[in-house]
């Protein structure tokens, strides 16, 4: 059920709306009582007229918010031209895409999908067969080490190594092959590889956690280890790539290069799935015709959005962006510890705050910030992430601490009247 504050009446159309989504809709989703129906930049509207900053932005697939121009631009031109062809024949879009995709990340080749957890399948495939015929693991024992409490998608073998109960219970029985150590933790890392391990899976900071950054030099020393081990560094920078962080990707702040980074959500600009698994030449040798492929990954119009997408950070505006913007983000979220907020973990445009248990809820929350005009999203309990798009103002950002504040402080007061 959806509830909406005691002071906040849920307007008729808005409701009539959400009546029809639950009597049709599966419940995978538990949507605040907004029902959006257009948006333009970092803001989007609602079907009563009224105006939300969009605090969560796609879980980080609108960095360049929404419906960016020169976005729009590059997929209503593929729209006259050709939206599809299937991998069966080349087309025009796909290698100069490709190409400075691979450029952007300092790798040399890709391999083109569309969702993320579909590019996080495709790198267990590729990492695994690696570890067979690169490496020499004995056939059927190929493991991935992965991180507790990672997010890397929804699909049966991804949630089998999952340790959220609610992802995977019910959905069982589970694919072997995966070690699970705590996130942050080197040594534990390092004491989980052995010559059956393929691969290391990351998340570089883990989003869907709660904004979890590790502590310095953590992915350096992953690095190292994986290097000196002969195992596969993966980074999953799905959520905390592409100019989210401050920087291109979120292992650039450590100056590491992994051997297969996978991409998705704002590689689409917002507009369509668009994923991606980059590897060096090396390590993708191993996948040849028939060993992996997809219907609609690499399509013509998914590759003239991405190659758009990849020419708005060659320019690192938006990095920069995100980098400064951040520290006022981060500046403005530290003065709340203590006021509602008992911790916030931070880095670019890419926040997590913890919210005083007594006070209320996340959920709770994201509920006072709708009423207040903001959109944000809880996750675990007690935390709100914050992840606006990268075309936020500084004065924008002022406002949403000033609402944020505010909410706080309405609770604080419902307490005392309570
Ligand atoms: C969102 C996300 C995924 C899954 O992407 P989908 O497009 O929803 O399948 C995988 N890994 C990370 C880190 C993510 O944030």
């Amino acid at each position: 059920m959806t509830v909406r504050d005691a002071d906040l009446p849920t307007p008729v159309e808005t409701q009539a709306q959400i009546r029809l989504a639950e009597a049709v809709v599966a419940r995978n989703y538990a949507p605040l009582p907004v029902v959006v129906t257009d948006a333009d930049g970092a803001w989007v509207r609602d079907i009563e007229g009224r105006r939300y900053l969009d605090c969560l932005a796609g879980y980080s697939a609108l960095n360049f918010g929404h419906r960016h121009p020169r976005l729009i631009a590059a997929a209503e031109q593929q729209l006259h031209r050709v939206t599809l062809t299937s991998r069966a024949f080349h087309h025009d879009r796909l290698g100069p895409f490709c190409r400075d995709l691979a450029e952007l990340a300092g790798l040399e080749t890709v391999l083109p999908m569309n969702t993320g957890a579909e590019a996080v399948e495709t790198a267990i495939k590729l990492v695994r067969r690696w570890g067979y015929e690169a490496k020499g693991i004995e056939p059927g024992r190929a493991k991935i080490v992965v991180a507790a409490d990672s997010f890397h998608g929804r699909t049966t073998t991804i949630v089998g190594f999952s340790s959220d109960h609610e992802a995977r219970s019910g959905f069982g029985p589970f694919t072997p092959g995966f070690v699970t150590v705590p996130f942050g933790d080197a040594d534990a890392l390092s004491a989980a590889v052995d010559d059956e391990t393929a691969a290391v899976l990351l998340e570089p900071i883990q989003g869907e956690a709660g904004v979890i950054v590790p502590p310095d030099g953590y992915l350096s020393a992953v690095r190292a280890l994986t290097r000196q081990q002969d195992v596969l560094f993966v980074a999953d920078e799905i959520q905390s790539g592409l100019g989210r962080t401050g920087t291109t990707f979120a292992v650039d702040h450590e100056s590491v290069r992994p051997d297969v980074l996978i991409l998705g959500k704002a590689l689409g600009g917002g507009l369509l799935p668009v994923s991606a698994v980059l590897a060096t030449r090396d390590v993708m040798r191993v996948i040849r015709p028939g060993s992996h492929g997809s219907t609609f990954g690499g399509n013509p119009l998914a590759a003239a959005v991405g190659q758009a997408v990849v020419a708005l950070l060659d320019t690192g505006e938006y990095q920069e962006r995100a980098r400064a913007l951040g520290e006022a983000l981060a500046a403005g979220l530290h003065e709340l510890v203590g006021q509602g907020l008992t911790a916030v973990r931070s880095r670019g445009l890419w926040a997590g705050v913890d919210v005083e248990p007594d006070l209320m809820s996340g959920r709770q929350l994201c509920e006072r910030l709708l009423g207040r005009g903001l959109l944000t999203k809880d996750t675990h309990g007690q935390t709100v992430r914050l992840a606006p798009p990268l075309v936020i103002t500084r004065s924008e950002i002022e406002w949403m601490i000033e609402q944020l504040a505010d909410a706080l402080a309405d609770g604080r007061e419902a307490q005392h009247h309570g």
